[in-house]
């Protein structure tokens, strides 16, 4: 159904009305991992997998959201609006709606149809791409404009404060504020970006090896305080480090003896990190694709080694892509522990790479992998 008349009719026909369409895409992050929360730099792009919302107005006081994905629709009273999530899908565009009333807006009645190719919870970020689409979606029902970052925040909001998931900004930020064929360079801190072309004879393998571990006490928090205890050693030192983003490598030397063997190793992941990815971008505008292959393969390794935050299935996918014709860099990408690496590779070759390194890795773990070829593409906007 990516055709958008075939996702009108089926808005129509549910809701007696027609729709204004709105797409918000997922993403793919090339490099910068845990560097969101210590206020580092990451370097993702948008890609052409997306959330479509179409909304029209009711006349009901009724907020009713139906989402093809589940095949389900619920219905809110948009004068009682509900003040936390409820585990559900639909906290997701009702996170965004009770953002924006916060924001101070009135909520009208409207009716609200979600459709998504994003494959959801593989970690190409199918929530980003859902609350985006709802909020252009619902902004421009109710006459609400943003700048492009300010809307990102809001979206994040949601997430964090409604959902309940303690999310980064990079997910929203660039579903917003991608751009056709580059990837973008953000700076968590003041959310001041750069856009990198990515060359057209490069395309973006995303390989889902289709698992997702937890690791005792919750995957993604542990690493997150590991990272900031050892931040708190340092600023213990020197006041001028509230973020990892500010330590650097000598920091680490100094006073590593200091901290939980783990929590050193998780600093030296996230400094590094922030280095390589400020790194890559300058690659990229220079148009050397060899040196950022070089620095997303060293990314991978400390993702790995030191942050701890691969898996054996991930690592194989990484390994049985490097002697592939056409590559140019692959690592893991996302949260961690599972989910997909990103692959960057010859256009010409992305072919049959991508049934040679379903084969290898079908072969090596028996799970059968998703593996899509992708392309940048460009951020939120309404569809005409
Ligand atoms: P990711 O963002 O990596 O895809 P998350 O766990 O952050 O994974 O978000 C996935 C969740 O977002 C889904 O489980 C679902 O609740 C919600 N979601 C995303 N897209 C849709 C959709 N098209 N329809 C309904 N819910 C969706
Ligand atoms: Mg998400």
């Amino acid at each position: 159904m990516h055709n958008p008349s075939v996702f009108r009719s089926m808005h129509r026909e549910r809701f007696g009305a027609d729709p204004a369409i709105f797409v918000a895409p997922g993403r793919v992050n090339l490099i910068g991992e845990h560097t969101d929360y210590a206020e580092g730099f990451v370097m993702p792009a948008a890609i052409n997998f997306a959330t479509l919302a179409g909304i029209s107005p009711r006349t009901d006081g009724k907020i009713a959201i139906y989402s093809e994905n589940y095949g389900e629709e619920k219905t809110f009273d948009a004068a009682a609006l509900p003040a936390k999530g409820n585990k559900h899908w639909s906290d997701y565009p009702m996170g965004v709606v009770s953002i924006l009333k916060g924001e101070g807006h009135k909520i009208p009645a409207f009716s609200l149809s979600i459709w998504s190719d994003v494959p959801l919870a593989s970690g190409l970020s199918s929530s980003a791409a859902l609350e985006v689409a709802t909020a252009i979606a619902v902004m421009d029902l109710i006459g609400a404009t943003y700048p492009g970052p300010v809307l990102a925040r809001l979206c994040q909001r949601a997430e964090n404060e409604f959902v309940g998931a303690n999310c980064g900004i990079m997910d929203q930020f660039i579903s917003v504020n991608g751009k056709e064929n580059h990837a973008l360079l953000l700076d968590c801190r003041d959310l001041s970006y750069k856009l990198a072309p990515i060359p057209d004879h490069v395309a973006l393998v995303i390989a889902n090896t289709m698992v997702k571990h937890s690791v005792a006490g919750g995957d993604y928090p542990t690493r997150r305080r590991e990272s900031e205890a050892a931040c708190a050693v340092i600023a213990s030192h020197r006041p001028g480090v509230p973020f990892l983003r500010d330590a650097t490598l000598e920091d680490l030397e100094k006073w590593g003896h200091e901290m939980e063997p783990k929590s050193r190793m998780r600093a030296k992941h996230v400094i590094s990190e922030d280095l390589r990815t400020v790194a890559a971008c300058e690659a990229l505008l220079k148009g050397d694709m060899k040196e950022l292959g070089r620095l997303m393969a060293e990314a991978h390794r400390s993702y790995s080694r030191d942050f701890e935050g691969s898996c054996v299935e991930a690592d194989a996918m990484v390994e049985l892509a490097q002697d592939l014709p056409g590559l140019i860099g692959t690592r893991l990408t996302g949260g961690g522990f599972g989910g997909c690496t990103v692959n960057l590779v010859e256009q010409s070759e992305a072919a049959k790479f991508a049934e040679a390194l379903g084969v290898r890795y079908a072969a090596r773990t028996g799970i059968t992998p998703q593996i899509h070829i992708c392309h940048a593409s460009g951020g939120a906007h309404r569809l005409e």
